[in-house]
């Protein structure tokens, strides 16, 4: 494996970044990760263009143009030889001295690996997923928001735990409001008398990339959708409800806190959806 670390491609052993590094210290860097569809990188503008942002929101100036980024994250693609498999894409604050300042750093580490990717088991997709809701909320949207996606997945980890201890393989979050936020790394969506519905931003979620492509594979098939205000009660009672992201694609869920949603199997909302998001990754070009 061809690991791109600082625009050069290394072994795996040689990719290494210093202890000092508060990427490592204190989460101080920005990621993304990416899917390969048939050796094109998906949706790599997309993906760039949030990592910048999410760069620019913590003040992390990233040493290379975006358009050099993405082509060393082709690059590293087509050495390893990646045909269908997943990007992770890694900035870091750098190595510096072991406290908070940013000043006191340097070279921010940038990371590229290109790998095969570990899905969700086939029968989650064939039928359903069985979610809980976290008592741990989601990151307060003023301290640290969402919207950036951090190395620092604390918040995140912290309510996958309480899934696997409930036996689920996501779990769902809520804001500092009480209202529906997301999952651990995925978007949440329902259906409701034929409105896709899904949180907006301003709920303090991230932004999925994934998200927004199949908000708009909806309403080009006639679905209309709303980006609202969802409290838990919104998802019981909903027909149908599937998460999105980058890793999971499209998974249908069908079950939140022991309710059943809809009749207890994948909807036909989801399954059209999901195909047309097949499709889309087989249509859309680098
Ligand atoms: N929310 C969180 C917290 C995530 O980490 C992710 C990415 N795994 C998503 C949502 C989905 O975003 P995307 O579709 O861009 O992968």
């Amino acid at each position: 494996m061809k690991i791109s670390l600082n625009g050069q491609l290394v072994g795996k052993e040689q990719a290494v970044v210093s202890v000092f590094d508060h990427g490592l210290l204190y989460g101080d860097g920005v990621f993304e990760g990416i899917r390969v569809y048939g050796g094109k990188v998906f949706l790599l503008k997309d993906h760039i263009d949030r990592l910048y942002e999410s760069a620019k929101a913590i003040r992390l100036e990233i040493p290379i143009s975006s358009a050099a980024m993405i082509q060393a994250t082709k690059d590293t693609v087509a050495a390893n030889g990646i045909g269908d498999g997943y990007v992770r894409l890694v900035v870091t604050r750098g190595a510096g001295s072991l406290g908070l300042d940013i000043r006191r750093t340097s070279h921010p580490q940038i990371i590229i690996i290109a790998d095969t990717i570990t899905l969700y088991p086939a029968e989650i997709y064939e039928n359903g997923m069985n979610l809980i809701t976290a008592s741990t909320i989601r990151n307060h949207p003023a301290a640290c928001p969402a919207r950036i996606k951090s190395l620092n997945y604390l918040n995140n980890i912290l309510a996958k735990i309480e899934g696997t201890d409930a036996g689920t393989v996501e779990a769902l979050m809520l804001n500092h409001k009480g209202e529906v936020a997301e999952c651990t790394g995925d978007n949440i969506f329902i259906l409701k008398n034929g409105v896709l519905k899904t949180p907006s931003p301003d709920a303090g979620i991230l932004e999925g990339i994934t998200r927004n492509a199949v908000l708009r594979l909806a309403r080009e098939a006639g679905i209309p959708t709303q980006e609202t205000t969802l409290i838990r009660h919104d998802l019981y009672v909903a027909d149908e409800m599937f998460l999105t992201g980058t890793a999971a694609e499209v998974v249908p869920v069908v079950s939140l806190d022991g309710r059943k949603i809809g009749d207890g199997k994948p909807g036909p909302i989801t399954r059209r959806l999901l195909e047309l998001f097949h499709e889309f990754t087989r249509r859309v070009d680098a």
